[in-house]
């Protein structure tokens, strides 16, 4: 993929990058070498003034940054200018809450004692440079949510972006140097995902954190794998909505268009498939696509606009062809199922419902990437958690039921990293995020995420 701003809601591309080289490869991962040996020992209180600059200038910035992630990936201005503002809120929750996160922990005295030792301490050190390799659909925040936990730990960040975000990515790597982090502390390497390897590989780099496709996450998994690094893979979701009897069915269906259409259709934790018990399946099912057909579709950077291009050519074909194969085998497309009239430039799809899709239809496993609802009607609480976990992926879950019994046994029974219960899946600095199955390992956020790149040392006193 060239490295390239192209805008989606027109087609036209603005700018190119050209890759970096082997030596300016080499030279960035000198600094970034370098540059850990000084930030692995900053004090907690210079980690927080760090962060802090940086969430400053990223508040005073946040309508040109939107503007850059709207230009280069097509969402909506308003939704672009909530992410510049979460990320903020994220730096500024780890520069509160990292010294409480990280604190030496103290083993029991009676473990202490039949160790041997005479005291005994659990320290939280960094681990290294660590190597984001990070998607183009929340490109701020992506990042954010790796760099403001591994920056407060200790390590040093290299970020290989999605090749259609350049100017996001650049900017970045800008705001942590304007901010005060030492040269080499956050870096942005534009760069091929064919480099991916050759950096995996090098002894300097540490880690690996991917966020994006199973393919990609599998790639990296494997090659940290073959030299014993450790990973944190965030990948791929199908996330279910369940609505049972007992639900409050006009706001299930009202966050059900939220929940699906957030971010263009394009996020990994959008609720996929709505399974709808048969007592509300038609209250439901009306009231979801009659809001879902009232969304605007249009230019990302105008007021009003709900559903934004798809972010690039190769996207919207991907969501096309999951629609004609769910259609072809029998699948009734209860409202969209096509591009806008009239098709013009840039990568529009309608806000779209399927009902009636089997198991044969590649859209029942697959993801879709696109505003592309699934329903399914089920008989019972079994049938629709035999229905949910009929995927590979369990990322986030959704339930409606003001039912106490059943809310407990979602939280039970959903394989799936989060089960957000009468609401829609979000992820907040404060909590942890992950999947299980093929979204992934490891978390994200919250005292989880922090923790998984640091070196976990028990300090024995004799
Ligand atoms: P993608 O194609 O996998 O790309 C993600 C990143 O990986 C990009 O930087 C890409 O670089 C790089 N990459 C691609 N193939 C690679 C390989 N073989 N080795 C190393 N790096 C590779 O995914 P995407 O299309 O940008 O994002 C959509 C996917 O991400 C969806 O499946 C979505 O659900 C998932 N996602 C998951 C989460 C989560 O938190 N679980 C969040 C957001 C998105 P290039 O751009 O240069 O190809």
């Amino acid at each position: 993929m060239p490295i390239a701003t192209v805008n989606p809601a027109t087609g036209e591309t603005l700018k190119t990058f050209d890759a970096l080289g082997p030596r300016e490869i080499e030279d960035r991962l000198a600094a970034a070498h370098e540059a850990f040996q000084h930030h692995r020992v900053t004090t907690m209180d210079r980690r927080q003034e760090l962060l802090r600059a940086a969430a400053d200038l990223l508040e005073g910035e946040q309508d040109d940054v939107a503007r850059t992630m709207t230009l280069e990936m097509g969402k909506p201005l308003a939704a672009a200018r909530a992410e510049a503002a979460k990320c903020v809120k994220a730096m500024r929750w780890y520069a509160r809450h990292t010294p409480a996160l990280l604190a030496d922990e103290h083993p029991a005295e009676d473990d202490v004692a039949d160790s041997g030792a005479v005291r005994a301490v659990v320290r939280y050190r960094p681990l290294g440079p660590v190597l984001a390799v990070m998607p183009w659909n929340f490109p701020l925040w992506q990042v954010v949510r790796f760099a403001a936990p591994a920056l407060m730990a200790g390590n040093v960040g290299l970020l290989k972006h999605a090749s259609n975000v350049p100017q996001t990515a650049l900017y970045l790597e800008d705001l942590f140097r304007r901010a005060g982090y030492r040269d080499g502390c956050f870096q942005t390497l534009l760069i091929g995902s064919a480099e991916v390897a050759t950096l995996l590989r090098d002894p300097r780099v540490a880690a690996a954190t991917l966020t994006g496709s199973e393919g990609a996450g599998r790639s990296v998994a494997s090659i940290a794998g073959d030299v014993v690094k450790k990973t944190v893979l965030e990948l791929g979701g199908s996330d279910p909505y369940l609505v049972l009897p007992s639900a409050d069915i006009a706001k299930a269906a009202a966050t059900a268009v939220t929940a699906r259409t957030q971010n263009n259709g394009q996020s990994c934790i959008a609720a996929k498939r709505f399974i709808v018990h048969d007592d509300v399946y038609d209250d439901f099912t009306q009231r979801f696509v009659r809001a879902m057909d009232a969304l605007t579709v249009g230019d990302p950077m105008a007021d009003g606009t709900d559903i934004g291009p798809l972010a690039t050519e190769q996207v919207r074909r991907d969501v096309e062809e999951l629609v004609e194969d769910a259609r072809r085998q029998g699948a009734t497309v209860l409202v969209g199922g096509a591009r806008p009239e009239p098709d013009g430039a840039g990568w529009y799809y309608q806000p779209t419902v399927l009902a009636d899709v089997t198991d044969r239809m590649r859209i029942h496993r697959e993801e879709a990437f696109g505003p592309v609802a699934v329903l399914y009607r089920v008989g019972s609480l079994d049938e629709a958690l035999e229905t949910a976990h009929d995927t590979p992926f369990g990322l986030g879950s959704n339930v409606w039921t003001r039912d106490p019994a059943e809310q407990e046994r979602c939280a039970r029974d959903l394989q799936a990293g989060g089960v957000f219960v009468n609401g829609m899946t979000a992820s907040h600095p404060g909590l942890p995020f992950g999947g299980v199955k093929r979204s992934g390992y490891g978390r994200e956020l919250g005292g989880h995420g922090i923790r998984e790149f640091c070196n976990i040392t028990t300090v024995w006193y004799g």
